[in-house]
C-alpha cells in the first residue's frame, strides 16, 4: 500500500519568482479581508496579473500527456493565449525570442484532472461548493462533472461565477438533482408519474443542465423515460444503480455507471426486478474473470457505457486504511474533525476485519478488467467521510496504481478518459490546440505515485494558480455552512 503520510509541499518560491508580476499582487491580495464581499477573489486577481504573460515556455519537463502514450522526458511546452501551441522534445522545438521560459527539470506535468464524480456536497451537507471548488483546483482538478446535485441552483450559480472569473475553481459541468424512486432518499426527486418526471427534466434542461443522475431506487420504467428525454435533448444519464442492474440500464441506453462492482446488482441473490433488494454476499464470492462478469462488461463496452471509479471513498470505509491525512484534517471544520476522530476510534476496534479490504481488491480487479477489455474507465472522488474534494482525487490516482495500472494508464483514466466521457475534445490531454489545463508536480510521478499530491502549480485555461495560497483560505472551513 502506498504511504498516506502527509506530503503537502511547501511553497516553492524559486518557481514563483519567475513571475515577477505576481509578487506585487500577492501583497495586494492581503487587502481583501475575510468577510468582505470580495473575499475569495484574491487568488483570482493574482492569477490574472500573472496571466497577461500570454506566451509561456516550459522546458525540460517530464510529461504524461493523458493519451496513454509513454512518458516523455525533456519536453518543451509552449502555451499561448491559454492554448498549447507546441509540445515536443527540447531539441525539436524552437523557443520564441522574448518568451518567458521556465525550467521544469525534476518535475512532472500531467493534464488537469477531469473529475467525473465530483459533487459540490457531501452527505448531510448539501452545499460545500465554495470550499470544494477551491480544493478541487488546488489539487489539480480543472474540470468536474458533479454527477448529481444536492443544491442545484447554487451549483449553477457557482459554475457561472467561476466561468466569469468571479471565483476560482474547476470548470463545473452541472447536474440536475438526483432522481430516485419509491423508498429512495427523500431529498431527491421521486417521480409522482411520468408527466411529473418529464416536467421536472424539462425544467432542468431549460436551465441548460445536460447531466442527469439516477439513484439506487429508480424504477426501470422511469429510467427508460429519463434516458429517452435526456437523449432527445442531447443530455446524458448516469446511474448509481441498485434497483436496475447494470445490464438492464445498459440495454435501456444509460451513458455512465458509477462505483463499479460496489453497486452492481446483477449478481445479487434473490433480487426482485426493479427493486433494490437481495443479498450482497456475491461481492465476496464473485470471480471477477468469470465468463458471466466478462459478458456483462462486454455488453457495457459494446453499448459505450463509461464506468466511473471511486476507489478513494470506498477505501475510507476500510478500518485499517481509513486514515485522514494531515492536509484533510487541517481543512475540515472542527465538527467534521470530531466526527472523524469518533469514526477512527470505532474503526480501531475492527482493525482486524479484512472483509472490506478484500472487497476493495475485487472492485479494483473489476475496473482493471473493464479497462483492459476496452471499456472507458474514468474516475471521480465522490467526496465524503474524510475523503475531501481534490485530495480524494489524488488518492484515486494512487489507488489506481495499486490496482495495477501503469502511470500512463492511471493518468489517462483521470484526465483524457474523463474528457472522452464528456465528449470534450478541448481538454483532457496535453496536445497542441487544446486548452492549457495542466498540473506541475514537484517530483517524478513514475517512481513515486504520491508525487500526485505535490502540486506546485495548476494551470487552467492558461492561467496559473498557486495551491498553497488557495489552501490557506480554506483551513478549517470544509463542512461549515
Ligand atoms: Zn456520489
Amino acid at each position: 500500500m502506498i504511504s498516506r503520510k502527509s506530503t503537502y509541499p511547501c511553497f516553492v518560491i524559486t518557481f514563483f519568482l519567475c513571475f515577477s508580476s505576481c509578487i506585487h499582487t500577492l501583497e495586494n491580495s492581503d487587502l481583501i479581508k475575510e468577510g468582505s464581499p470580495n473575499y475569495g477573489l484574491s487568488e483570482s486577481l493574482r492569477l490574472y496579473e500573472e496571466s497577461h504573460e500570454n506566451l509561456l515556455v516550459f522546458t525540460h519537463a517530464t510529461m504524461v500527456d493523458g493519451t496513454g502514450n509513454p512518458i516523455k522526458q525533456n519536453q518543451t511546452i509552449i502555451i499561448e493565449n491559454g492554448i498549447f501551441k507546441e509540445v515536443g522534445k527540447y531539441t525539436d522545438v524552437r523557443i520564441p525570442q522574448n518568451a518567458k521560459t521556465i525550467n521544469l527539470k525534476g518535475k512532472t506535468i500531467i493534464p488537469g484532472i477531469v473529475g467525473m464524480h465530483n459533487h459540490l456536497h457531501i452527505p448531510r451537507f448539501p452545499d460545500v461548493g465554495d470550499v470544494a471548488a477551491k480544493l478541487y483546483l488546488a489539487a489539480g482538478v480543472t474540470t468536474i462533472q458533479t454527477c448529481g446535485a444536492a443544491a442545484p441552483y447554487k451549483e449553477l450559480k457557482l459554475s457561472k461565477r467561476i466561468e466569469e472569473g468571479e471565483f476560482i475553481g474547476p470548470e463545473i459541468i452541472s447536474s440536475a438533482p438526483f432522481i430516485t424512486g419509491k423508498g429512495g432518499n427523500p431529498n431527491m426527486i421521486i417521480p409522482r408519474n411520468t408527466e411529473h418526471l418529464r416536467d421536472t427534466m424539462q425544467h432542468w434542461l431549460d436551465l441548460g443542465v445536460k447531466w442527469f443522475k439516477v439513484y439506487r431506487n429508480t424504477n426501470p420504467d422511469d429510467l427508460k423515460t429519463i434516458i429517452e428525454v435526456a437523449h432527445k435533448n442531447k443530455a446524458k444519464v448516469r446511474g448509481h444503480l441498485c434497483s436496475v442492474t447494470f445490464e438492464e440500464a445498459t440495454r435501456l441506453g444509460i451513458d455512465g455507471i458509477e462505483h463499479g462492482l460496489n453497486s452492481t446488482s446483477d449478481f445479487r441473490t434473490h433480487k426482485a426486478y426493479g427493486q433494490c433488494n437481495g443479498g450482497r454476499e456475491y461481492i465476496d464470492e464473485l470471480i471477477i474473470n468469470h465468463p458471466n462478469v466478462k459478458r456483462l462488461q462486454q455488453i457495457m463496452i459494446d453499448n459505450k457505457v463509461f464506468l466511473t471509479s471511486t476507489l478513494s471513498i470506498y477505501e475510507a470505509s476500510i478500518p485499517n486504511r481509513a486514515y485522514a491525512d494531515d492536509r484533510s484534517l487541517d481543512v475540515m471544520s472542527p465538527f467534521l474533525r470530531k466526527q472523524y476522530k469518533d469514526r477512527r476510534a470505532s474503526n480501531d476496534k475492527q482493525i482486524d476485519d479484512v472483509t472490506r479490504e478484500k472487497r476493495l481488491k475485487r472492485i479494483m480487479q473489476f475496473e482493471y478488467q473493464y479497462y483492459k477489455m476496452g471499456g472507458l474507465l474514468c474516475a471521480g472522488v465522490d467526496a465524503g467521510r474524510h475523503v475531501l474534494p481534490g485530495f480524494g482525487d489524488q488518492r484515486n490516482y494512487e489507488l489506481l496504481i495499486e490496482a495495477g495500472f501503469t502511470t500512463e494508464e492511471a493518468v489517462k483514466i483521470m484526465t483524457g478518459n474523463g474528457a472522452k466521457a464528456l465528449e470534450r475534445t478541448d481538454i483532457g490531454t496535453i496536445q497542441v490546440g487544446k486548452r492549457a489545463d495542466f498540473v506541475i508536480l514537484n517530483g517524478d510521478l513514475r517512481t513515486d505515485a504520491t508525487t500526485i499530491e505535490k502540486v506546485e502549480t495548476v494551470f487552467k485555461d492558461g492561467k496559473s494558480y498557486n495551491p498553497d495560497l488557495i489552501l490557506k483560505t480554506v483551513q478549517g472551513q470544509f463542512g461549515k455552512e
